[in-house]
């Protein structure tokens, strides 16, 4: 449905994307996850032929969005980070426009805005001014035009940001029913959103993809390496050098000392649980344990340990000059 091929985007001398490559399958939802300034803003610009790649190729159903970009873009329906709302415009006036531009056949269209009006739940508010709506209201609203003419993929820049709990679960409903039918790619840095709604994980940190799986996979990947934090008393070598014995544990790094003793950091190979051999081991030694846990890793931790080390400097963000 979406292929992309070595997307990169340079703003001056700063690489914002960085040679990008993934597909996204039919009627599947995609979560494109990172930090703020990760770049998927810039590669949800780039996919919906807002602004143009340096270098790289995108496909949308198999039309290349530079070359066919009329046909590339009548497959997309698209709410970028700030909803294109036409501020002075009522909510049904603007929504027809969108009907209008989108070329949705004149007889369509009062019962496909009546019916995306109820799913994004606007039907309220739309007889007022758009500039008069809260800023969840407006989101909605940006929803609702990307809908418009149910295209086969929808991609939505952050849809929950500025909405109460509430909203953002009713937004998030919303998502899955239109899985149902569409496509869809939604950025988001928030980890548990992306993985309440989406059957696949796209991590993008500093421009580059460094996780690509099911929620599942990921959660699979992380927990098939257990790490214990123990405390033993004795020194950082001794302790080491009895648990190095043992095959199944892959790494013994220092963790700090404490008043109870050395602590280490102790990394067991995949799918290992060897507590058992290890309090055998270090009883054996003379060192005894004194505080051991057990670290049972959730998703959060897999997405800070693959995003920490790529994140933009502060500095380099405030030296950024606009470019475009
Ligand atoms: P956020 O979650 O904060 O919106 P993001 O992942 O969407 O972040 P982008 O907006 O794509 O990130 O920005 C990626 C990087 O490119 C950032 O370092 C940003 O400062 C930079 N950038 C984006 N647009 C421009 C521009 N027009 N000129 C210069 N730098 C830009």
């Amino acid at each position: 449905m979406i292929e992309v091929k070595d997307l990169t985007k340079r703003y001056g001398d700063h690489l914002a994307v960085d040679h990008l490559s993934f597909c996204v399958d039919k009627g599947q939802v995609y979560g494109f996850l990172g930090a703020n300034g990760a770049g998927k803003s810039t590669t949800m610009n780039m996919l919906t032929g807002y602004i143009a790649p340096s270098e790289g190729e995108i496909r949308i159903n198999g039309k290349d969005i530079l070359r066919e970009p009329e046909e590339a873009k009548k497959c997309i329906g698209y709410l970028p980070e700030l909803p294109p709302v036409y501020m002075d415009m009522t909510v049904k006036e603007y929504l027809a426009f969108v009907a209008e531009l989108k070329k949705v056949p004149k007889k369509e269209i009062k019962e496909q805005l009546a019916e995306i009006m109820q799913m994004t739940g606007i039907e309220d508010v739309k007889e007022r001014l758009i500039k008069n709506l809260s800023k969840g209201y407006r989101q909605r609203v940006g929803l609702a035009q990307a809908i418009v003419g149910y295209p086969e993929v929808i991609i939505l820049d952050e849809p929950t940001v500025g909405l109460d709990p509430k909203q953002m679960i009713e937004i998030r409903e919303l998502i899955k029913k239109l899985s149902e039918k569409h496509t869809i790619l939604l950025s988001s840095h928030i980890l548990s959103e992306v993985s309440a709604v989406c059957d696949h994980i796209l991590i993008i940190s500093h421009g580059r993809l460094v996780a690509s799986d099911s929620p599942e996979g990921l959660e699979k990947q992380l927990k098939s390496k257990a790490v214990l934090k123990l405390t033993a008393l004795g020194t950082l070598e001794e302790v080491k050098a009895a648990l190095q014995q043992l095959p199944e544990i892959e790494a013994v790094e220092e963790a700090g000392e404490t008043e109870k003793g050395v602590k280490v950091s102790v990394t067991m190979t995949e799918g290992a649980d060897c507590r058992e051999e290890l309090f055998y081991a270090l009883a054996a030694a003379k060192l005894p344990i004194m505080e051991l846990q057990y670290e049972k890793r959730s998703l959060e931790d897999i997405f800070l340990e693959l995003t920490e080390e790529n994140q933009p400097k502060a500095e380099e963000e405030l030296q950024e000059t606009e470019v475009e």
